[in-house]
Parts: C-alpha cells; sequence; structure tokens
C-alpha cells in the first residue's frame, strides 16, 4: 500500500473510533480470511449474573453461602456473581480460612470447617466426585441454554449447583453476519466448557468453537489457525487475551477492556460495538485493497 493510503484509512477509522496503531495492522486486517473472537467480556457483557440455584447434598441457600465464602476472594466473574447473589439475599457470606484459585476450572478453599471445590466439569474431576444422573441432567440442560455452571462439592459431596449467564452484547450477532457476509470464517475461543460454548455461539451464529481452552493456550489456537494457512484477526478484551493478541495476524482489542490488551492490539475499537470489526475491515479493504 502507498502511504498516502495508509495515512487516510488511519485517519478514517479514527473518525469511526477504530484506532489504527500502524501501517502493517492496516494492512493486515486487509488480508484476513478469519476472525476468532474471545467469548466472555467480548462476545457477551463480562458481567455474570446468577439465574438458578439447585440444592443436592445441602439446601439452595446453604450451597450459595457456602459457594459464597470460597468466591469471596475471588475477582473471577463467576465469583462476583455468586458473592452479589449472596449479598443480595442478606445471606452473612461464612469466613474462609484457606483459599486457593485454580485456574480456568475454579476455587478450592475451606469454609466453615468445611472443604470445599467450586467450579467447572474440569474442576470436579479434579475432586473424583462424580454427579448422578439427575444432577448431570440438570447441569446439560442449564449448558444448553448458554449458562455457566459452577458445582460445589462440599466435603466429597455435591452439595448444589449454581448456574450463571452472561448477556450477549447487542451487536454480537450483527458483526458475526457481517464479518460472514464478507467472506470470513469466524471462531469463538473460551475457557468456559463445550455445551455452554457452543450453545452461545449458536445463539450468534458463530459455527466454530474452541472451549475449554486454558488462559495460557489461546494463543496456541490461534497458531493452530495460522499453521493451517490462514490470516487471522483475535477480538478480545482481557488480561488473558494479550498474548492470542499478539499472536495473531491482527489483533483486535476492545477499548473498554484491559490495558494489557489495548497495548497487544494492532487496532483498538474505542467504543463498545463489535460492528466496528467488519468495519475495520472493510476499511482495510477500501484504502489499500483497491489502491494497490
Ligand atoms: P472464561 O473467562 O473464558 O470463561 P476462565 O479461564 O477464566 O475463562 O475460566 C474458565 C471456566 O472455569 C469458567 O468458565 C468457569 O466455568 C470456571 N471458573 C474459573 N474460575 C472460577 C471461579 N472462581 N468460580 C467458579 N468457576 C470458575
Ligand atoms: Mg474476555
Amino acid at each position: 500500500a502507498t502511504p498516502t493510503a495508509i495515512t487516510v484509512g488511519v485517519g478514517r477509522g479514527a473518525e469511526l473510533g477504530i484506532l489504527i496503531k500502524s501501517g502493517e495492522a492496516l494492512e493486515a486486517a486487509e488480508r484476513l480470511d478469519t476472525v476468532a473472537f474471545d467469548k466472555t467480556g467480548t462476545l457477551t457483557e463480562g458481567k455474570p449474573a446468577v439465574t438458578e440455584i439447585v440444592g443436592l447434598a445441602l439446601t439452595a441457600e446453604e450451597s450459595l453461602a457456602l459457594a459464597a465464602g470460597a468466591e469471596q476472594n475471588s475477582n473471577h466473574p463467576v465469583a462476583r456473581a455468586i458473592v452479589a447473589r449472596a449479598q443480595e439475599r442478606e445471606i452473612s457470606i461464612p469466613a474462609t480460612d484457606a483459599f486457593e484459585t485454580v485456574r480456568g476450572k475454579g476455587v478450592l478453599a475451606t469454609v466453615d470447617g468445611r472443604l470445599i471445590a467450586l467450579g467447572n466439569r474440569a474442576m470436579l474431576a479434579d475432586t473424583n466426585v462424580i454427579l448422578d444422573e439427575g444432577a448431570e441432567a440438570a447441569v446439560v440442560h442449564l449448558e444448553e441454554e448458554g449458562k455457566t455452571v459452577a458445582i460445589l462439592v462440599a466435603d466429597g459431596a455435591v452439595a448444589g449447583i449454581i448456574a450463571v449467564s452472561d448477556t450477549l452484547k447487542p451487536t454480537a450477532m450483527a458483526a458475526v453476519a457481517g464479518l460472514k457476509e464478507m467472506g470470513l470464517s469466524v471462531a469463538m475461543i473460551t475457557g468456559d466448557n463445550p455445551g455452554t460454548a457452543r450453545a452461545i455461539a449458536g445463539m450468534i451464529g458463530i459455527d466454530r468453537v474452541f472451549a475449554g481452552v486454558l488462559p495460557d493456550a489461546k494463543a496456541a489456537e490461534i497458531r493452530t489457525f495460522q499453521e493451517e494457512g490462514r490470516r487471522v484477526a483475535f477480538v478480545g478484551d482481557g488480561i488473558n487475551d494479550a498474548p492470542a493478541l499478539a499472536q495473531a495476524d491482527l489483533g483486535i482489542a476492545i477499548g473498554g477492556g484491559t490495558d494489557v490488551a489495548i497495548e497487544s492490539g494492532g487496532v483498538v475499537l474505542v467504543r463498545d460495538d463489535l460492528t466496528d470489526v467488519p468495519a475495520a475491515i472493510q476499511l482495510a479493504q477500501k484504502v489499500i485493497g483497491r489502491v494497490k
């Protein structure tokens, strides 16, 4: 591309709230064939709320109290949702003696003298406790609704299950439809479980889903695409997303996201509008593709 085309593209992007950091970023945008999105905080608002609490070995209220006790020192969105619900219900949150986060899985804690493991299926697998048929059916049903399920194990028994639901960003569907219309492949990469991830992808129109991806492994998934010969953009908002944003041919950071993500992206979207993703690519195609 000519220096003039790049200057024009960067300038027009800035007017639209699409900050293009370099000529290379603009050129990469023009050549893409695949766009991979982070889920939580990127396609969704990233502020989940508790929707269901199912009491099993313990009552729903006891389960919520222990879960909130285990999560009170965690910053994870699922943890914040659980603590917020306990506070809303004015349940007194028991003290935690020991607490440990297990990345991509959940938390381990001692609450009220009970040994607690709380998190996803991978967390449950680590405890060697299994769901009985009824609990399994309840979890599957919640996952099919796109909810993230936290399974509470207290002293070696499944005490209860807590479902949290995150709102889709209103622009997610239009953004994906726009990208597909432009002939691009669209994928989602998430730490959430496959059932939940597929349900959410289905609602938005995304066909290719990578679920259960540990934070460090997002960049490796991008590399897999590149090894297939694809030129891929990754769209993300979080600290965890920085390596994937850097690995991608083009990193697109959501402006409301963390500073680390913003630093790692070649493009920063100032507005929280996902249709700016296809808009950015279209802009690059206009100023570079036709002026070659
Ligand atoms: P993501 O933000 O993409 O869901 P994470 O790697 O943060 O990815 O977490 C992966 C999954 O692990 C979450 O979807 C959730 O099911 C579970 N998880 C992680 N931390 C917690 C926690 N503190 N409490 C309950 N579940 C958790
Ligand atoms: Mg995120």
